[in-house]
């Protein structure tokens, strides 16, 4: 058995979305989004630019208050759950502590400057979950070693490029050794030569059975490593399935316009 199977086994990091919606203002943004992704899965959002996909990616660590629904990973809830007048809310404390098992990389690296390399891996295992220094330190390198830039401990994020520090953050998002992983458009600030060196460390980590949720653009990609492929428009879903199905004979109109324009 693989680890990614062994882990699904256990059942770790089985994500729950339930009717959640969120406006801000007048504008719709999620719409009654009901999604369930099973542990160990690998799922690419996909979808027009302002469908609600970032939005949604937010929610699931509880970035982002929804009006109604809730979420949950492994059966505890994320953030609150609202049931018509009863509002059934964690405490900031345990909201904390729940995101740090939900590793998030954003669109625009968000390493701290003022922080090496190795300060930034290790900052939220010593600070937030406890770990003796010493310890993350180890993890740090070990993490340093898998994304390919052993050599960096010590540098500072502006001396590396954006694909080096897309690859620190996301080791800095491993070394919390979170049930989920959300991406967010991860590649999309980069310059295209740096896009796949960022793409084949998450490719790699897509067999580690971590549950992966990555917004991307690059539908090449989300047909390699992607188990599942949502897509949404304008606070939806329109459709859940498998790469082949969905890149090959999707059932919804407005999914065949999407891929026309991108393909
Ligand atoms: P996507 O990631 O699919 O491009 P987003 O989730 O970022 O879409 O945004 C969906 C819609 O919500 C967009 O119209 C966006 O302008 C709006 N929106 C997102 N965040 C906010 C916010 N904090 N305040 C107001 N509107 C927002
Ligand atoms: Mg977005």
């Amino acid at each position: 058995m693989t680890t990614a199977e062994r882990l699904a086994r256990r059942g770790v990091g089985r994500i729950e979305i339930r009717g959640v919606s969120k406006r801000f203002g007048s504008l719709t943004v999620l719409d009654g989004i009901d999604l369930d992704l099973a542990p160990g899965s690998v799922t690419a959002i996909i979808g027009p630019s302002g469908a609600g996909k970032s939005t949604l990616l937010r929610t699931i660590n509880h970035l982002e208050r929804t009006d109604t629904g809730f979420v949950t990973i492994d059966d505890e809830l994320v953030g609150y759950h609202r049931d018509g007048h009863t509002l059934y809310e964690l405490k900031e404390a345990a909201i904390r502590r729940r995101r740090v098992a939900i590793g998030m990389v954003f669109q625009n690296f968000n390493l701290f400057p003022h922080l090496t390399v190795l300060e930034n891996i290790i900052e939220a295992p010593v600070s937030v979950q406890g770990i003796p220094r010493a310890e993350a330190i180890e993890l740090a390198q070990d993490l340093l070693a898998r994304i390919g830039l052993p050599e960096k401990a010590d540098a500072y994020p502006r001396h590396l490029s954006g694909g080096q520090q897309q690859r620190v953050a996301i080791a800095r998002a491993l070394a919390l050794k979170p049930k989920v992983l959300l991406f967010d458009e991860p590649t999309s600030a980069l310059d295209p030569e740096l896009v796949r060196e960022v793409l084949d460390v998450i490719k790699e980590l897509a067999t580690s059975g971590t549950t992966m949720v990555i917004v991307t653009h690059e539908i090449g990609f989300a047909r390699e490593v992607a188990d599942t492929i949502v897509f949404m428009e304008a606070g939806r879903i329109l459709e859940v399935g498998t790469p082949a199905r969905v890149f090959t004979a999707p059932s919804h109109q407005r999914t065949r316009e999407f891929l026309a324009k991108v393909l």
